[in-house]
């Protein structure tokens, strides 16, 4: 069935990129399974492989007919080890390990790609390796090494991350070449950019100038992961155009026993401050090699749904995995299963929003009851900047809704809105027009029957940017 179909489930689906769907018709299937926005994660790969991914998505997206969106993931200051004397490097519990600043032919000593790590550490600090596999404890610190102890050994290979769990470190938020593709992004009208290990609203504020200095509108995505990001959670919310909650890091800089209820409380504060948010990392995970997820997994899809999520995310089970498009479509199938049950639960939201005038908030929120009310089969939106769309968003209805609008960017930027469709129109000046065409896409993409309704909200253009029209319309 064409995208965007009816039938798409409400909560939207972004799926990484990698070698395992990178071909067109590899992504125009992913599309078809239901991936609302393509991740490409910048902590791989380089500029010219980015460059061509991004083409291929775009190619698909226009076979398939529907704007996909784009995330660009700027790795921000993730920290790794340098290259190993030997690799992998079995570390047992016990054993000494030295961090210094110059690759040494000792198999005990390793360095990092941060140069003031040494400085930055103090005895008595965790320091985490490999996604939290090994931990060791900074024992004693000197001019140039810092000597730790394995207290949770296991098996390290270079390259891989190191997570400081509550170690303040001066590394800039942005590093230059998370500059350099925020700046390749601005100019390649990327949709959404999100930025690891964000730890102020400031760090969102850095990165939202620099888009603007270079024209971009891109919606900036603010991925919580460090415990400093918790503590000023409700400050970042607000600054940012919408959330991750990156449960890899985020499990390794705090208790992964603290990771359940800190997605509860981050999913909370982005419902309350109507940003919409993203649940990522391990979602599917068995079905890297598995064409089933364990029943956990399934539960994890849907208790994040259930929490209020507008997107739920694939990371290696669309990159590396073995089944890409099965992942894809078993996660839109969880997802379909869930949004029926989740209406008996309080996840409406019907607060005004300042974002938008207060009679387009007022209208939008009016269209719905109304909509419900009647048993509406179909609510269109007219919007130019998708600020209507993602006001209805915020009331999760079950009843399908088109977000229409005359802007591409506007409708690839609607993929991170909860139950919104993207819909290309050119008439929203000409409301009867706008009518028309709608229920032509009704008639030619959904099950209208006569007598079915559908609800409209537009303008008149009287109120300057307000939508202060609502329509009922019964089909003939
Ligand atoms: C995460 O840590 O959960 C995450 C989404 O970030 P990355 O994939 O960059 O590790």
């Amino acid at each position: 069935m064409p995208r965007p179909s009816l039938d798409d489930a409400r909560t939207k689906i972004v799926a990484t990129v990698g070698p395992a769907c990178e071909s067109v018709h590899q992504l125009e299937e992913l599309i078809e399974a239901g991936v609302d926005v393509f991740r490409i994660n910048t902590a791989h790969g380089n500029r010219e492989q980015h460059e061509i991914i991004v083409r291929r998505i775009r190619e698909a997206a226009t076979i398939a007919g529907f704007p996909v969106g784009i995330l660009l993931d700027l790795a921000g200051p993730k920290i790794r080890l340098g290259q190993l004397h030997h690799d992998p490097l079995i570390c047992e519990e016990g054993m000494k390990l030295t961090f210094v600043t110059e690759t040494t032919d000792q198999p005990r000593e390793v360095t990092s790609t941060y140069e003031r790590l040494i400085g930055e550490l103090q005895p008595g600090d965790r320091v985490m390796l490999a996604d939290g596999t090994v931990s060791l404890r900074v024992e004693q610190v000197q001019a140039d090494r810092a000597e730790c102890v394995v207290t949770v050994g296991g098996s390290v290979r270079s390259r891989q991350g190191i997570n400081l769990p509550g170690v303040q470190l001066s590394v800039p938020a942005l590093l230059e070449r998370d500059v350099d593709n925020a700046i390749w992004a601005a100019r390649n009208e990327i949709d959404f950019i999100s930025l690891s290990f964000v730890r102020s609203p400031d760090d969102v504020r850095q990165l939202k100038g620099l888009l603007h200095s270079h024209g971009s509108n891109a919606l900036v995505i603010a991925k919580i992961e460090k415990p400093e990001a918790l503590e000023h959670l409700e400050d970042i919310v607000e600054n940012a155009d919408g959330i991750m909650v990156a449960r890899g890091d985020l499990g390794v800089e705090i208790d992964v026993a603290k990771t359940p209820v800190a997605q509860k409380r981050i999913i909370r504060v982005c419902r309350e401050k109507m940003k919409p948010v993203i649940v990522a990392t391990q979602m599917l995970e068995s079905m890297h090699t598995s064409t089933r997820p364990t029943r956990a997994e399934a539960s994890d899809v849907a208790n994040a749904i259930l929490d209020g999520a507008d997107a739920c995310m694939l990371s290696g089970e669309t990159a590396i995995g073995d089944h890409p498009a099965l992942a894809v479509t078993m996660m839109s199938r969880i997802m379909k299963c869930t949004e029926q049950e989740m209406m008996r639960g309080p996840n409406r939201n019907h607060q005004i929003s300042y974002r938008v005038h207060p009679i387009t908030s007022a209208v939008t929120q009016a269209a719905t009851h109304v909509a419900e009310t009647i048993e509406a089969k179909l609510i269109v939106i007219a919007t130019r900047s998708g600020n209507t769309a993602w006001v209805n968003s915020q009331s999760r209805s079950l009843i399908p809704t088109v977000g229409a609008s005359e802007s591409q960017a506007t409708l690839r930027r609607m993929n991170l809105l909860w139950g919104i469709k993207p819909l290309a129109s050119e008439h929203l000046e000409d409301t009867s027009r706008f009518i028309d065409q709608m229920c032509r896409w009704g008639h030619e993409h959904t099950d209208l029957r006569q007598n079915d309704h559908i609800v409209f909200v537009t303008g008149t253009g009287v109120v300057d940017k307000a939508h202060n029209l609502m329509v009922v319309h019964t089909v003939e």
